[in-house]
């Protein structure tokens, strides 16, 4: 019993120190005594382990504060491979990054067109094939998929995009491949990425709101991930939103992802193509109207796609001031590719109903800004969590 309470704050310890040396850059390990309040023998002790594991690497020397100059340690960023996937976007995306959420390689799966075959059988494709492009010792596989996910299981209890319910995606990557899997929803993944790998490390609270095919958010609060009761926590898409006689496929109407995805503003500029003369002339039927095409006809001033865009961006100014209201937090990120694409069609008109529908105090603080991490997110994301699971690193 002593003995597992000695490992443990030993665990404990480590991770701390990582964490240190990973959040400084560059330190000594006098500096990481000081920081932690652990003896200086403690620290060369982990430090040693540290630098075995090739985790950590001395880089030389820093200035001298009186005495001999402090060698100066850093992470090997290199030191091992992470695999992160996202079942979330049209096709399957892979890539393998580094501890610093560098991509090594991307390595993608299109889905079209193959019904008949079950996405697991394409996940372990892909998987298949970023393997070998590792050049260090893999830490495991991230996976962020849609739907309702239970991660500490690695379940997916519900998806609807890949048709699976109860999967232990989890157990069955872990079966085949003998490495950690970690598996989560997939905007939560995105909510990781962000406050790990982009503009808002370690920002305590905020929401990432990612607007595919469907919408859902990940929402951070005291620098840790909202799961909710049970790992659903940030289901937006299917807050009701608009009065409007919109079916949304989880069987309401109204529901902020049936009224303002990608697909949705996708179903309805197809349905007015024919009122479009910039869209008109990029391409022949209404079908052949993509997301690509769509913000491109947008940057080529189509003023139907404009006034789209607005309108998505006044449902989503809805949802971001009840979202305000409810939890105080003051920085909105947007994901996704039309959001990102299309920016400044879509979050002037959602400030303006933020403003107008929230407590002036509350809703004149909150900044509204696009994620720079593009379609990497969620890989990057499902990287992050591994790095949480296997090292301790937040
Ligand atoms: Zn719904």
């Amino acid at each position: 019993m002593i003995k597992a309470t000695q490992q443990q704050t030993k665990a404990h310890n480590r991770s701390l120190l990582l964490q240190l040396v990973y959040d400084r850059q560059q330190v000594s390990r006098a500096e990481l005594a000081r920081l932690t309040g652990l003896t200086r023998t403690t620290v060369s002790g982990l430090v040693a382990e540290l630098i075995q594991d090739e985790l950590v690497g001395e880089v030389g020397l820093g200035p001298s504060i009186g005495g001999k100059p402090p060698t100066l340690l850093q992470i090997v960023a290199d030191s091992r491979s992470l695999l992160g996937v996202d079942l979330a976007s049209h096709e399957f995306h892979g890539a393998v990054v580094n501890l610093r959420g560098q991509v090594q390689y991307r390595y993608s799966i299109p889905l079209k067109g193959d019904a008949e075959v079950d996405p697991l059988e394409r996940v372990y494709e892909l998987v298949d094939g970023l393997l070998p492009m590792c050049k260090s010792p893999i830490l495991g596989i991230g996976i962020g998929t849609p739907g309702l996910v239970n991660s500490e299981q690695g379940i997916v209890r519900y998806s609807v995009n890949l048709d699976w319910r109860n999967l232990p995606l989890g157990a069955n990557l872990k079966e085949r491949y003998h490495l950690p899997v970690c598996v989560a929803n997939d905007c939560q993944a995105a909510a990781l990425a962000e406050t790990t790998f982009g503009a808002n490390k370690n920002t305590p609270n905020l929401i990432v709101v990612k607007v595919g095919r469907g919408i859902g958010s990940g929402i951070v609060l005291n620098g840790r991930l909202y799961g909710g009761y049970d790992f659903c926590g940030g289901e937006i898409g299917h807050m009701v939103i608009s009065d409007e006689d919109v079916d949304c496929r989880c069987g309401h109407k109204g529901c902020l992802e049936a009224v303002a995805s990608s697909q949705a503003i996708l179903t309805r500029v197809q349905a007015a193509f024919s009122s479009s003369p910039v869209l008109s002339q990029m391409v022949h039927s209404p079908q052949e109207v993509d997301l690509q095409v769509l913000i491109n006809a947008y940057h080529a001033g189509d003023t139907l796609i404009l006034s789209e865009l607005k309108r998505i961006g006044m449902y989503l100014g809805i949802a971001f001031a009840n979202l305000v209201s409810v939890l105080n937090i003051h920085k909105i990120v947007l994901a996704g590719s039309l959001v990102v694409g299309a920016s400044d069609g879509i979050i002037p008109s959602a400030y303006e109903t933020m403003w107008n529908r929230s407590l002036d105090l509350l809703g004149k603080e909150m900044v509204l800004e696009t994620s720079r991490l593009g379609n990497d997110i969620v890989v990057l994301g499902a990287a992050a969590l591994l790095m949480q699971a296997e090292l301790g690193l937040v």
